[in-house]
């Protein structure tokens, strides 16, 4: 990582993952990134953004896999009492 490479990041005026500009390092980490598409520098989140995206939708998974199959399961205890 080096002083004007280009990295992804999320922008937050953007609100999306974007090319960003590195305007300062801190040890061998950017520190600052200017979004090539607004100009707009902040703090390098690491593309968080991007991560957080993968998470939420692992998550929605996830409760979708436990909707569906408590589904079958709740119908079960009805035919137990005939
Ligand atoms: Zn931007």
């Amino acid at each position: 990582m080096r002083l004007g490479d280009y990295t992804d990041d999320y922008c937050s005026r953007c609100r999306r993952v974007m090319d960003h500009s590195v305007v300062s390092i801190s040890g061998e980490q950017a520190a600052r990134v200017r979004c090539r598409t607004c100009d707009y520098e902040h703090t390098y989140r690491k593309n968080r953004g991007g991560k957080k995206e993968m998470s939420a939708k692992q998550a929605f998974d996830h409760v979708l896999a436990s909707v569906m199959g408590s589904m079958p399961s709740a119908e079960k205890p009805k035919k137990r009492r005939k």
